[in-house]
């Protein structure tokens, strides 16, 4: 007998480019549906899942300002680029039956469900996956900090962090033959040696709630379920 999931709620960051594939931009169906199947499964296991999706593949503010925009509006724009991506992420999800709800911190009446936190644990309870967009809702925030928010307020016993590498490394794996990887480190580790996990807000604040942030690749088949199921590789920081 298998035991069960590590975690009973968990709250998934999935960063804009994880929705991309092969692509240099938008947003890939293919990928969008291999992630949901899943975030299907790791349901199935008996694992409330909510997701926080970012827009870095749509727009981001900080490229925006870079350009000469005014950086609140710039942010703005990148916080209705993640409602793009929750809308696709949720067509993804109810394309295969799993019931999903976008809840959205910039009220958007027509596509989305306005963020009341009590609403979205009523839907986690009735076993949908809930989607939150448009990150915290505040220019000069990321997604990352609207992740570790959500995951504070939903009470989750972790935040994953789906990436493009299985873990953190001592160094870039793919440019470094010789980087490894650590199972394990601490918040302070990751802010001491500005390791490029999550930025600096939404380390302190998992810290502060005591949230486990895992480290994981999206990409590898079953990889969720594994990881929930204790078997997969990841990095923990706790
Ligand atoms: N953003 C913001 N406030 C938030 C979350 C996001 O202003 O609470 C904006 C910001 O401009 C950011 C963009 O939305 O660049 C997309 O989010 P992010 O860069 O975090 O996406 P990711 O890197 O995860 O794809």
């Amino acid at each position: 007998m298998s035991a069960g999931p590590k975690y009973k709620r968990v709250l998934l960051k999935l960063s804009g480019e994880a929705l991309m594939g092969d692509g240099a931009f938008g947003i890939d169906p293919n990928t969008v549906s291999r992630v949901a199947k899943e975030i299907s499964l790791a349901r199935d296991a008996g694992v409330e899942v909510c997701v926080v999706v970012g827009g870095g593949n749509i727009f981001r503010g900080m490229k925006g300002a870079a350009q000469g925009m005014d950086r609140s509006t710039a942010d703005y724009m990148g916080m209705l680029a993640t409602v793009m991506n929750a809308l696709a992420m949720q067509n993804g999800l109810e394309s295969i039956g799993v019931d999903t709800r976008v809840l959205s911190a910039i009220p958007m009446a027509s596509v989305s469900e306005p963020y009341i936190r009590r609403r979205a644990v009523r839907h986690l309870e009735k076993g949908r996956v809930v989607i939150f967009a448009a990150g915290t809702g505040n220019p000069f925030f990321t997604t990352d900090t609207a992740a570790a928010l959500r995951a504070a307020e939903m009470n989750c016993n972790a935040l994953l962090k789906g990436t493009q590498v299985d873990g953190v490394y001592t160094d870039d794996p793919k440019t470094n033959p010789e980087a490894t990887r650590y199972d394990k480190l601490g918040y302070m580790d990751v802010l001491k040696q500005d390791l490029k996990v999550m930025d600096a807000s939404a380390i302190s604040l998992s810290r502060e709630n005591n949230i486990p942030i895992v480290v994981f690749s999206i990409h590898n088949e079953n990889a969720l379920v594994d990881m929930l199921q204790g078997k997969g590789v990841c990095t923990v920081v706790g």
